[in-house]
């Protein structure tokens, strides 16, 4: 990998990673504003008002939480690969991830045909 491409990557993964840490604190705020809610409604004493859209909002709100963090940590460990000199080399195969790859995906592992295959199944 170049030394360009390797500041260009460095620079997707930086602006990447301020995507991601402001979507997981949005997501936090939202989940926070969902919780008080809740709160909110169990301590005016009627236990009926939660309807069944809350639960879901809340469960939604949590899945995509869990997403954006564990996005958050895929990109923080690709700067780890960068700073360790690993970065852009699939992890599974050894061989470059690939530019075009790495461009569409900055925090890609695996090359594409690894990826495209299924990873060996643990149950
Ligand atoms: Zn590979």
């Amino acid at each position: 990998m170049t030394l360009s491409s390797e500041a260009d990557a460095r620079a997707r993964l930086l602006a990447e990673r301020a995507d991601a840490t402001a979507r997981v604190a949005a997501l936090h705020r939202e989940l926070d504003r969902i919780l008080d809610d809740t709160a909110d409604r169990d301590a005016d004493d009627e236990h009926d008002i939660e309807g069944a859209s809350m639960p879901f909002e809340r469960e939604q709100v949590r899945a995509t939480l869990r997403q954006a963090t564990d996005h958050l940590a895929e990109v923080d460990a690709a700067l780890g690969r960068l700073a360790a000199g690993t970065y852009g080399v699939c992890e599974t195969c050894g061989r470059p991830v690939g530019e075009q790859r790495l461009a569409a995906r900055p925090s890609a592992r695996t090359c594409v045909p690894c990826a495209s295959r299924r990873p060996p199944s643990r149950g």
